[in-house]
C-alpha cells in the first residue's frame, strides 16, 4: 500500500497519529483500571501481542489516578477514556496520560471544557473524539446515521477548534459495516485530522474478526485510518492480534513466518489441518519475514511451494520440499515439521 490519506499528525506519547506514522493497533483492557495488578498484566500481554497503544477506562477519579503507577510498568502510550466528567480528564492528564478520549459537546459548561484544553494544550497532549452509534446524543440524532455521526464529530469538533485546539482525533463508530463505512469515508473527504477506525460492538471473536476485517479493510483498502481498534467481546490481546493481522494484509505491519496452506480435500495424504495449525503454534513468536507453504497433494502443492520461501507438497509415500523455489529434497511424511522448523532456523 502506498496510497494514504494525508492527515495531520498527532504525538501520542513516544509515538505518531496521522500524517506518515505507522498505522498503529490500539486496544482496552477488560480489567477495572483501579485494579493496577490486572491491568499492568493485560496491557503486558498485549505489547506481547504487539500493541502501540493501550486505552483505559476512567469510570472514576480513582481510575485516573491510576494511570500514574500503571505508566510505570508498561511501556506503550496510554489513552485516558473519559465520558462527562471534566475532572476525570483533568486527573488524568496530571496522571500522565498520553492523549484522552473525550467528547466536548459532552460537558455541559464551556468552562469546563476550556480546562481540559489548557491542560492538554499545555502536557502536548491530543484529544479523541470518539462518535459512536451507541452514545450519540439521541434527542439531537434519534437514529446513527453515517451523516449524523459525522454531523455530531464535527459539533466536538467545532468546540475545540474554537479554543484553538487541533490535536485532534476522530472516530465514527458503528457495529453496522456499511454505516460504519460511509460515515468514515464521508469525514475523511471533510477534514484532514487522523482518524482512528473501529466497527464498535462488533460481537465475539468469530463475529467481530469479520467485522472488523471488512469495515476497517475496506477504509484501509481506500487509504482511510491511522490508527485501529477491533472491539470484541473476548480477550484483549485477541484484539491485538487480529488488529495486527488486518494491517498485515495491506503491509502496514510486517508479516513474519507467512503460512500458505491449502484447505486440504480428499486427495490429502496427510493431515494438513493438524499439520498447519501445528506449525502455526511453532512459529507464533518467531520474527523472520519467510513464507511457507503447507500443501496436501501434486495438484497445487508444487507450484505453491516454489512460489514460497520454504515449502512442502505431501504426497503418499512421502513429501517433496522445495527451497527458494526449487526442489530441495524428499523426506518422510512424519519428519515434516521437524524439516520445516530446521530449515526455518537456518533463515
Ligand atoms: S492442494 Fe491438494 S489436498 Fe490441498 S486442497 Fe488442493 S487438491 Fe486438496
Amino acid at each position: 500500500m502506498t496510497f494514504r490519506r494525508k492527515s495531520r499528525k498527532v504525538r501520542v506519547g513516544s509515538i505518531y497519529i496521522g500524517g506518515d506514522a505507522p498505522i498503529t493497533v490500539q486496544t482496552m483492557p477488560t480489567s477495572k483500571t483501579t485494579n493496577i495488578k490486572e491491568t499492568v498484566d493485560i496491557i503486558k500481554r498485549c505489547e506481547e501481542a504487539g500493541v502501540d497503544i493501550v486505552r483505559l477506562g476512567m469510570p472514576d477519579i480513582e481510575s485516573a489516578r491510576a494511570i500514574k503507577e500503571i505508566k510505570r510498568h508498561v511501556n506503550v502510550p496510554i489513552v485516558a477514556d473519559i465520558h462527562f466528567d471534566y475532572k476525570i480528564a483533568l486527573e488524568a492528564i496530571k496522571s500522565g496520560a498520553d492523549k484522552i478520549r473525550l467528547n466536548p459537546g459532552n460537558i455541559k459548561e464551556k468552562w469546563k471544557v476550556e480546562e481540559v484544553v489548557r491542560a492538554c494544550k499545555d502536557n502536548g497532549i491530543p484529544i479523541r473524539i470518539g462518535v459512536n452509534a451507541g452514545s450519540i446524543d439521541r434527542s439531537k440524532y434519534p437514529s446513527p446515521t453515517p451523516e449524523t455521526l459525522v454531523d455530531s464529530a464535527f459539533g466536538h469538533v467545532k468546540i475545540l477548534e474554537d479554543l484553538g485546539f487541533f490535536d485532534i482525533v476522530i472516530s465514527v463508530k458503528h457495529n453496522d459495516v456499511i454505516t460504519m463505512i460511509e460515515a468514515y469515508r464521508m469525514i475523511a473527504k471533510m477534514c484532514d485530522y487522523p482518524l482512528h477506525l473501529g466497527v464498535t460492538e462488533a460481537g465475539t471473536e468469530f463475529k467481530s474478526t469479520i467485522k472488523s476485517a471488512i469495515g476497517i479493510g475496506t477504509l484501509l483498502a481506500e487509504g482511510i485510518g491511522d490508527t485501529i481498534r477491533v472491539s470484541l467481546t473476548g480477550d484483549s490481546v485477541k484484539e491485538v492480534e487480529i488488529g495486527i493481522a488486518i494491517l498485515q494484509q495491506f503491509g502496514y505491519k510486517p508479516t513474519y513466518v507467512d503460512i500458505v496452506s491449502c484447505p486440504m480435500c480428499a486427495r490429502a495424504d496427510v493431515n494438513i489441518i493438524e499439520l498447519t495449525n501445528k506449525f502455526e503454534q511453532l512459529t507464533k513468536n518467531m520474527k523472520k519475514k519467510v513464507k511457507v507453504a503447507i500443501m496436501g497433494c501434486v495438484v497445487n502443492g508444487p507450484g505453491e511451494s516454489m512460489d514460497a520461501d520454504i515449502g512442502v507438497s505431501c504426497g503418499k509415500s512421502g513429501s517433496v520440499v522445495y527451497k527458494g523455489g526449487k526442489l530441495y529434497k524428499r523426506i518422510n511424511n512424519d519428519e515434516i515439521i521437524d524439516t520445516l522448523i530446521e530449515e526455518l532456523e537456518k533463515v
